[in-house]
């Protein structure tokens, strides 16, 4: 047992998520810690070659069923993400964006005849998909979305651009919101559809394993059937948001969890003044005001797992997860920064890696102030978005 498992969280969970655990810590422990300092200074991810990888344990899609999907639980869905993320934020970006967000809104609001085309491939790791709402002057405000959508006969012709779309360079297929006479509509777009572009997106200073992209629709074409059929209004894209976010409130305690045990370790061995830097008061200080934290994060997780798993989730709760455990997670990244000293700052520790891409985790799938603003919602009745 961890010796940060203050509570006994881990007798809470079954054998078959602890065995998921395992599996996915060793995956990471073999195929991403050995690489991902590398990645990231290169900007340089084999992510089509992870997805492979990923695809054969399980874990693309894991939480939906059907379709080679593996139908895992959301606790279980959950212990990868943190696994994953202990590796790097940018890997779990790869298997939630592939997952919560492409997977879902074609598993939830596709067709058949999508859900047959797409599905088994992805969840192979065989086709990546993107998911684009956000755009160049539309971030938290997706509802005014400048993407269009409008009929041509039985066609659609889409029209408009999307940004810091994750995973979009390297995509078989993107999930594009975009505006029609009747209101948001999602559609299925092959990338080698006529019209549309991907350029990467460079010089990121946070997720650099992860690649991110432009996507351009230039009067893209795209056959009836490409319409996702059950996505009514925007409703829908948030409901892939809310799944997504539930894999990032464990995800940012996987890259915290990786944090506090660089710097348990080498505040163990680093002597100053004579003694460990762990023995001192101010250093312990540290440790157990984050230990804290941490373990009331993965209480947190774990609830929301459950009652995601139960079918009782609501987004509110969700948002009070993320909103949570990212910030924390973020502030426990530079604290233990500030215990490897000059260290700290060096790739050869993950910490400064995980501080910076935490920075990413706290804005995207909504931002710090947007859960505020829908808790405050919650609370008071009143809406403060406008
Ligand atoms: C690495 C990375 C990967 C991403 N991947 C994807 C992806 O795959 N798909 C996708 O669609 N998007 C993706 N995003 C985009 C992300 O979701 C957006 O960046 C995020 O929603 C915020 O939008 P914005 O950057 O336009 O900021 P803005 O919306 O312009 O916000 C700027 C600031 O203003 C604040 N703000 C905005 N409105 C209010 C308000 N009403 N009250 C108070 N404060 C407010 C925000 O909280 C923020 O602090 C990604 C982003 C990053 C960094």
């Amino acid at each position: 047992m961890s010796p940060l498992d203050l509570l006994d969280i881990d007798a809470s969970l079954g054998e078959e998520e602890r065995q998921i655990r395992s599996v996915v810590r060793r995956l990471v422990d073999d195929r991403v810690r050995p690489h991902v300092a590398g990645w990231y200074e290169s900007g340089q991810v084999p992510a089509r070659e992870l997805a492979v990888e990923f695809g054969k344990l399980g874990l693309l899609g894991m939480h939906l069923t059907g379709y080679g999907c593996a139908g895992a639980s959301a606790v279980a869905y959950g212990l990868a993400c943190l696994e994953l993320e202990a590796g790097d934020s940018g890997v779990r970006s790869l298997v939630s964006v592939q997952g919560s967000l492409a997977m879902y809104a074609i598993w939830r609001y596709g067709s058949e005849e999508q859900k047959q085309r797409w599905l088994p491939a992805m969840a192979a790791g065989e086709a990546i998909g993107c998911f684009g709402l956000t755009e160049p002057d539309h971030g938290s405000d997706p509802a005014s979305m400048a993407t269009r959508a409008r009929r041509d006969g039985d066609d659609w012709i889409l029209t408009g651009g999307k940004m810091w779309i994750t995973n979009a360079p390297i995509a078989d297929v993107a999930v594009i919101w975009a505006r029609t006479d009747e209101g948001v509509r999602g559609f299925a777009v092959p990338m080698d559809t006529p019209g549309v572009a991907a350029r990467e997106i460079r010089h990121k200073m946070s997720l650099r394993a992860s690649v991110t992209g432009e996507i351009t629709l230039d009067d893209v074409r795209l056959p009836a059937d490409a319409r996702l059929p059950e996505a009514v209004g925007l409703k829908a894209p948030l409901g892939c948001l809310t799944e997504a976010r539930h894999g990032i409130v464990w995800g940012a305690l996987g890259a915290a969890r990786d944090c506090l045990e660089t710097a348990l370790s080498y505040a163990g061995t680093r002597t100053q003044f004579g003694r460990p830097i762990a023995g001192f008061q101010l250093t312990q200080a540290k440790f157990a005001d984050m230990a804290v934290e941490w373990n009331k994060g993965l209480l947190l997780a774990l609830h929301l797992g459950r009652l995601a798993d139960a079918g009782t989730l609501r987004p509110a709760q969700v948002s009070v997860g993320k909103l949570n455990n990212v910030r924390e997670a973020l502030e426990i990244a530079r604290q233990c920064r500030t215990i490897l000293g000059a260290n700290g700052v060096s790739a050869e520790y993950p910490v400064m890696r995980h501080a910076n891409n935490l920075e990413s985790v706290l804005t995207y799938e909504g931002t710090s102030e947007i859960h505020q603003l829908v808790i405050g919602q919650t609370l008071t009745g009143l809406s403060a978005f406008a």
